[in-house]
């Protein structure tokens, strides 16, 4: 954690009381006294620091008290993701990444070959999958949570939704099978760099034919890594590390 993530209801006249996992983190990675200086913010909010004022080192009920000042405006995500989703195992790993990352809003969609019961899937319950967004962001020090919304039916989101949703951004889709790389196509267009960009993982089964050409009927070009099959999260974990050096400003 490099960051202490507050929710803003916990933060009562610049004042906010922890415990769990962020009060162990203080008091033992940190060694948290009184007087120290930590760095904090809001969730979806400022960041800054936090004093210590007030902790308790007791082993069934840690807690620290930090007296705030967030004045700092957190870096922003820059990037989305459509994401075909893998099995949850593989998902709950990818999430603290994803926010990590940078990335502003995931959609989840229905892809052909996405598991069907991954729909059921508690980590779709936002009281489970917000930690772990929530990790990441401490992770990385900023404050801003994506967003995560799913699209079942994939081509109505496509024919729908898309352009609404994601306006004027640089479409990528991520396809192993693609000849196109992201150094060919930095070369052939400069301007890239001043659009948002949109990148589209396949599920683990991969994307069919018609979802690829779908995509690319709306503005999507393929991308590959090269021709190795990477796991969904080590790809869209690679991807991303590609594309932030240019992106994220
Ligand atoms: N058997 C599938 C593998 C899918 S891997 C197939 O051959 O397509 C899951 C997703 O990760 C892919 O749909 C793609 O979006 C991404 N991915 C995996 N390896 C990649 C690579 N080398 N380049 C680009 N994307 C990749």
């Amino acid at each position: 954690m490099n960051r202490i993530l507050l929710e803003s209801s916990e933060i009562r006249k610049g004042v906010a009381t922890f415990g769990g996992a962020r009060a162990v983190h203080v008091l033992e990675v940190l060694h948290g006294e009184i007087g120290q200086v930590l760095k904090t913010g809001e969730i979806d909010g400022r960041i800054g620091t936090g004093e210590i004022i007030g902790l308790s080192a007791s082993d069934d009920d840690p807690w620290v008290r930090v007296r705030c000042e967030h004045a700092e405006e957190s870096r922003r995500p820059w990037v989305d993701l459509i994401l075909a989703p893998p099995r949850p195992r593989v998902m709950k790993r990818l999430l603290p990444q994803l926010a990590a990352i940078g990335v502003g809003r995931l959609v989840l969609v229905g892809a052909q070959k996405v598991e069907k019961d991954f729909w059921g899937a508690t980590l779709l319950k936002e009281a489970i999958y917000r930690p772990l967004l929530i990790d990441g962001l401490m992770q990385a020090g900023t404050s801003i949570l994506p967003t995560l919304e799913t699209r079942r039916n994939f081509r109505r989101f496509l024919r729908e939704e898309l352009d609404d949703m994601f306006p004027g951004t640089l479409r990528l889709v991520a396809h192993p099978a693609a000849t196109a790389t992201y150094g060919d196509r930095r070369q052939s267009s400069a301007v890239d760099g001043c659009r948002r960009p949109l990148l589209a993982i396949g599920p683990e089964g991969g994307w069919t034919d018609d979802e690829v050409q779908l995509l690319e009927s709306r503005g999507f070009t393929r991308h590959s890594l090269g021709p190795r099959i990477l796991r969904t999260d080590t790809a869209t974990v690679a991807l991303l590390a590609q594309l932030m050096k240019e992106f994220d400003r």
